[in-house]
C-alpha cells in the first residue's frame, strides 16, 4: 500500500459540496479581491487566534514581508531569527534591505533557543522573528521579555502553527504581529496562495491594511510605499468553509501522533536525544542515535502537528528505502540558512549553528494528515522499524 505524505483529495472529499458552493457563490458575485468574503474570514481568524485584528494577505511570505514593512524594518537594521525554517522567514528580512542574524535552535523543539538571543542583539537589532516550527510554538515568554527589555518588535512566523497554543495563548496573539500561511499543505490550506497577519494594536492593523493596497489611503493617495499583498475572495470563501473543521482535523493529527508513539515504542526502537546534543557539545556528529527520536511536546502547549518529524541515523538512506516502498516523506529542511548560497555574504561558517546543522542532517517528516488510516500508520512504522533494525 502506498502512503502519501499528504492527501488533499481525501480532505476535499469530505467537504466537496460546501467548498464548491462557496466558490460558485464568488463566481456569481464576480467580486474577486478583498471585499465581504475576505472581511468575514478576517473576523473568524482573528477570533480563532485570540487577536483583535486580522488582515488577509496574498501568502504567508507576504504576511512576513508586509509585517516587516509595517514595523519599518529596512536598510541598516538587523532582524534575529532561526537558521532552521522555510526560506521565506529569512528571505523576507533580506528583501526589506535588513540583515538576518541567526540564533541556533533548541535541539529538542527545533525552535529558536531564547537563551542565545541576547548575545546576538546589537544597537542595530530591530525585530525578532520566532518560528513555530512543525506546529509547536517557540518559547515565547523569554522572547517577549527580551523584546521588551531591548524595545524590539516580535513577528511570529506562525505559518505552520495556526491554532497552536503556548500557555493557553494562541499562535499569533503574543507578538506584535502574527503571520499565517494558507498554502495548501498547511493545516488550514486554501485553493492556492493566501496568508493573514493578526495583531492586537489598531495602529499596526491599519498600517498593514494600507500597505497591502500599495500604501494608499484614500485610494491613489500614497502615505507609504506598499505593494499588492491582497487576499482573493475565492481563497477566503474556501478557507471560511474549512476553518470550522480545523479543530477536528487538528485532533486527527494529534491522535495520529499518539498512534505513532505507541507503535514505535512497541517496536522497541525509540531513543532519547544523545546527552551531548542537549549540553551544547558537538559530539553528536560522531554519535549514532541507534533508533528513532520522536517529537516532544512541551508542557502547557498545544502542538498542531503540521509535520511529524523524527530523527534517525542514515536519514538519506532511510528516505531511499521509504521512497522505494512508496511511503511519503520529506526533509524540512536539508540546508540551514547560514549555509545557503544566497546568504554567503553574511559570513557565517559551517559548524556555527551545530543544532540547526544536526537537525538538517537527521530529521525526516512522515505522513501525519488526519485522514491517514491505522493500516497506513502501521505500514510507515513497520517500514522504518525494518530499516532501523
Ligand atoms: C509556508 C511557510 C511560509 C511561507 O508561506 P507561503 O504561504 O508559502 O508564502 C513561511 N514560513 C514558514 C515557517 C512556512 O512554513
Amino acid at each position: 500500500m502506498s502512503v502519501p505524505l499528504l492527501d488533499l483529495k481525501a480532505q476535499y472529499a469530505t467537504i466537496k459540496d460546501e467548498v464548491n458552493a462557496a466558490v460558485l457563490e464568488v463566481m456569481e458575485s464576480q467580486y474577486f479581491i478583498l471585499g465581504p468574503k475576505v472581511k468575514e474570514l478576517e473576523t473568524a481568524v482573528a477570533e480563532y487566534s485570540q487577536s483583535k485584528f486580522a488582515i488577509g494577505v496574498s501568502s504567508g511570505t507576504d504576511a512576513l514581508l508586509v509585517s516587516l514593512m509595517a514595523a519599518d524594518v529596512g536598510h541598516g537594521d538587523e532582524v534575529i531569527t532561526t537558521p532552521y525554517s522555510f526560506f521565506a522567514t529569512a528571505g523576507c528580512i533580506s528583501r526589506t534591505g535588513a540583515t538576518p542574524v541567526f540564533v541556533d535552535i533548541d535541539p529538542v523543539t527545533f525552535n529558536i533557543d531564547p537563551a542565545r538571543i541576547e548575545a546576538a542583539i546589537t544597537s542595530k537589532t530591530k525585530a525578532i522573528i520566532p518560528v513555530h516550527l512543525y506546529g509547536q510554538m517557540a518559547d515565547m515568554d523569554p522572547i517577549m521579555d527580551i523584546a521588551r527589555k531591548h524595545n524590539l518588535v516580535v513577528i511570529e512566523d506562525g505559518a505552520q502553527a495556526i491554532g497552536s497554543e503556548y500557555k493557553g495563548k494562541r499562535a499569533g496573539s503574543i507578538g506584535h504581529y502574527g503571520c499565517f500561511s494558507f498554502f495548501p499543505s498547511k493545516n488550514l490550506g486554501g485553493a492556492g496562495d493566501g496568508g493573514m497577519v493578526v495583531a492586537n494594536d489598531a495602529d499596526i492593523a491599519e498600517r498593514l491594511d494600507i500597505l497591502r493596497k500599495h500604501g494608499s489611503k484614500p485610494k491613489y493617495y500614497h502615505r507609504f510605499i506598499g505593494g499588492n499583498f491582497r487576499l482573493d475572495a475565492i481563497q477566503a470563501a474556501v478557507l471560511q468553509v474549512k476553518l470550522p473543521h480545523l479543530d477536528s482535523w487538528t485532533e486527527g493529527r494529534q491522535t495520529n501522533a499518539d498512534k505513532y508513539r505507541k507503535l514505535f515504542r512497541e517496536k522497541g526502537i525509540v531513543v532519547d536525544m544523545p546527552q551531548s546534543v542537549k549540553t551544547g557539545s558537538s559530539d553528536w556528529m560522531n554519535e549514532p542515535l541507534n533508533g528513532v527520536v520522536l517529537p516532544e511536546e512541551m508542557d502547557n502547549c498545544r502542538h498542531i502537528y503540521n509535520q511529524f518529524v523524527i530523527r534517525v541515523d542514515k536519514r538519506d538512506e532511510l528516505r531511499g528505502f521509504l521512497n522505494e516502498r512508496k511511503i511519503g516523506n520529506e526533509v524540512y529542511y536539508p540546508v540551514s540558512f547560514h549555509q545557503q548560497d544566497c546568504f554567503s555574504d553574511l559570513g557565517y561558517k559551517e559548524g556555527e549553528f551545530p543544532f540547526s546543522e544536526c537537525a538538517a542532517a537527521t530529521t525526516l517528516a512522515v505522513p501525519i494528515y488526519p485522514e491517514l488510516t491505522d493500516e497506513m500508520i502501521q505500514e510507515v512504522v513497520d517500514a522504518i522499524a525494518e530499516f532501523v533494525s
